[in-house]
């Protein structure tokens, strides 16, 4: 197969049928197909994985709907701290940033880091100033806070008080990312996300985690996960999918259908991943109740789906 194929998620999660409008429901699917396009039309002119996923990835940061740039959920102390990622599976180089605030985009900070500096991980300060050389644009608070997420943190917080816990994966989480082959053969990955409502200051999760919440390689597949992060990091979601592959010999479906299913949803990692192999097949695996996402390739048109 030489044609491209594109894959985006919007986050998993107990997504209750009855808890969805009509006109929400119409909303996320126009997200999905927006960043669906974004990433096409750099696919079908033979543009790289790499330019596709970046720009599928932007489109769903600047939708509020969804948990990553504007809308990204707040830490147990009001704040907002952002994670994101990106591999290119033909140099396996990586960027990512964890834990910062301010630029609109941070799947262009994370991109930053891989194409500017010699380092996979940055934080702090010095993630936020290797954005200010790339010249990418900045936001301050009220660009990013919505009153959704907010009510999300005081819900967490009460329950919080009388001994609850927050198990909702739908109020607690969500991500966003992509993954792409394109015309040459490469393959890429990106992610983006606010992390889990409540968290704690300064966690980090998979997102940005080479070979948990991300990874890409050309030999085997490029993955984006989204679910709960402390379990993808344990046991290794991303890269598992491609050992699986490399040493079993197993598709891509295989693979990452066992990842998903048997080491992270027996194991309390509600989740899912968006996969793609070397042959552009694709795989979309989760083990909860829905996924945003949705997929385009030379040969189909734009599909998106929530549920089953
Ligand atoms: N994986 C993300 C995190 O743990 C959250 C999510 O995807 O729902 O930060």
């Amino acid at each position: 197969m030489t044609g491209f194929s594109l894959a985006v998620h919007g986050g998993a999660g107990t997504i209750l049928r009855r808890n969805m409008t009509d006109e929400l429901e119409a909303r996320y699917h126009a997200g999905l197909r927006r960043a669906l396009q974004a990433g096409h039309e750099i696919l079908v002119a033979s543009g790289s994985a790499m330019d596709a996923v970046t720009a599928a990835v932007c489109v769903l940061e600047d939708e509020p709907l969804f948990n990553a740039g504007r809308g990204a959920v707040f830490t147990s102390d009001g704040q907002q701290e952002m994670d994101a990622a990106v591999m290119d599976g033909a140099t396996r180089k990586a960027g990512a940033i964890a834990g910062i605030m301010g630029p609109r985009n941070p799947i262009l900070a994370a991109r930053a880091v891989m194409e500017r500096t010699d380092h996979v991980l940055l934080i702090g300060p010095s993630a936020l100033q290797v954005a200010r050389d790339a010249g990418l644009p900045f936001e301050g608070t009220e660009y990013f806070f919505t009153q959704q997420r907010w009510d999300a943190l005081q819900t967490t917080l009460q329950m919080r008080r009388h001994g609850v816990d927050d198990t909702d994966p739908a109020r607690r989480h969500g991500t966003v990312g992509a993954v792409a082959r394109d015309t040459h053969g490469n393959l890429a990955a990106a992610t983006s996300t606010g992390g889990m409502t409540a968290k704690l200051p300064g966690r980090v999760g998979d997102t940005p985690v080479i070979g948990a919440g991300t990874y890409a390689d050309n030999d085997t597949c490029a993955v984006s996960g989204t679910g709960h992060g402390e379990i993808f990091i344990r046991w290794n979601a991303a890269a598992e999918i491609a050992a699986r592959m490399r040493h079993a010999g197993q598709t891509l479906t295989d693979a990452a259908c066992h990842v998903v299913m048997d080491d992270l949803g027996s194991n309390g990692g509600s989740g899912g991943v968006i996969a793609v192999d070397a042959q552009g097949n694709l795989s979309l695996p989760f083990n909860c109740e829905g996924m945003y996402r949705g997929t385009v390739t030379q040969e189909s048109g734009f599909r998106t789906y929530i549920y089953r």
